[in-house]
């Protein structure tokens, strides 16, 4: 991994999209959609510092069209996920989890061999939307449709709202029965 990135050394590939088994799981084709290919490429970098050993950087560029299930509508949502970030390593976890909370870019514990299927999967993992959502929604809310045929089958529950108001409040039966009470006569007991 530092020879890799201290020879500037840039790869670059593409994966079927059903490799990536946990970012395949996480997703929702439609029935006759296929998991499309994951491109990405990456570009390592050495970063001299005026002491000590030298900064490994890798820049990771990957783009990866998901399926998402739209949490508006529950219809299949296509959104190209695209990933640019630079990661930073360092020797050691320990540090690299004390530079992690201090700089904006992420830092990382330089490992000896780096798993990029593993690294890039992460990544794009992280940039899934929480609640994916069409910007507009193909066809009409399903829920418009449950709340017509509701009011179709029950329709007198709210519509005669003069019977309720005939109702004996409840207040006056319980005037009632307090009246009741004391207009009792002691001497009957
Ligand atoms: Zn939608």
């Amino acid at each position: 991994m530092a020879a890799f990135a201290a020879d500037g050394a840039a790869l670059a590939g593409e994966w079927p999209g059903a490799s990536l088994t946990r970012l395949a799981e996480s997703q929702s084709p439609p029935q006759d959609g296929a998991l499309t290919p994951v491109s990405w490429q990456v570009q390592g970098e050495r970063h001299p510092l005026p002491a000590g050993e030298p900064e490994i950087w890798l820049a990771l560029q990957a783009s990866a069209p998901v399926w998402l299930t739209c949490q508006r509508c529950l219809q299949p949502l296509a959104l190209p996920l695209t990933l640019d970030r630079r990661l930073r390593f360092v020797h050691g976890e320990s540090q690299a989890e004390a530079m992690d909370a201090e700089f904006e870019d992420d830092v990382l514990a330089l490992p000896r061999w780096l798993d990029l299927r593993e690294l890039i999967e992460d990544e794009l993992l992280l940039a899934l939307p929480l609640v994916p959502r069409h910007d507009t929604c193909p066809q009409p809310l399903p829920v418009a449709v449950g709340q017509s045929e509701l009011l179709g089958e029950d329709p007198g529950v709210d519509s005669r709202p003069d019977e309720g108001a005939k109702q004996p409040h409840p207040f006056a039966a319980l005037r009632a029965l307090k009246s009741g009470g004391g207009t009792s006569d002691p001497d009957a007991g």
